[in-house]
């Protein structure tokens, strides 16, 4: 099984080379919006984190994380669009992967309120980072609804794969992606990829 493990973990680093956060300068409309987030591992490992904790977290948090999240990426996206200023965009992003995964591999059970609040400031900066180069895409609000609706898969699966919690093995490994997940953040953390 770790044998499995590691080497989706190092198959995850070798594509996050290869999709690392560009930044933008190349948003077209809804396509370019949904597969972003889809094949940037930033993005990823954050999001499926979402959902995995709130597995963890049970009813309602389970539903509520991840609309949080998309809630108060887009007003991070409007921060953007508006020119308010965010310090350390990329960071925030790659530190949410780490604090994510790591309250998924220690199955943190936090009060609502908490995770709300973790979750909400933590996708601030997914919004900020595209809400800046929004108005550049060729048609921004097809773009920032592929990229919401892109979101939600991602929360969604994380959703699903978390529902291995409700077996004794499955929390083990929804806690060992979790670490995974971590890692990756680390990664972009440390500028690895
Ligand atoms: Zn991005």
């Amino acid at each position: 099984m770790w044998k499995t493990i590691w080497i989706a973990a190092f198959g995850m680093l070798i594509a996050g080379t290869a999709q690392a956060h560009t930044g933008g300068g190349d948003q077209g409309g809804f396509v370019s919006g949904f597969t972003h987030p889809l094949f940037g591992w930033d993005h990823v490992v954050a999001m499926v984190a979402v959902g995995l904790w709130g597995a963890f977290l049970r009813a309602p948090a389970i539903w509520l994380l991840p609309i949080i999240f998309p809630v108060v990426m887009a007003f991070g996206g409007a921060l953007g669009v508006a020119g308010v200023p965010l310090p350390a965009v990329e960071t925030g992003i790659a530190l949410s992967g780490v604090i994510l995964g790591l309250l998924v591999a220690f199955a943190v059970r936090a009060p609502l309120w908490v995770a709300a609040v973790i979750v909400g400031s933590f996708a601030i900066f997914h919004g900020h980072a595209h809400g800046t180069e929004l108005p550049e895409a060729v048609s921004p609000y097809s773009y920032a609804l592929g990229f919401v609706v892109a979101t939600g898969l991602l929360h969604l699966a994380g959703i699903a794969v978390g529902q291995l919690t409700n077996r004794p093995w499955g929390s083990y490994a929804v806690r060992a992606a979790g670490l995974i997940i971590a890692a990756v953040g680390g990664a972009f953390l440390t500028g690895a990829v």
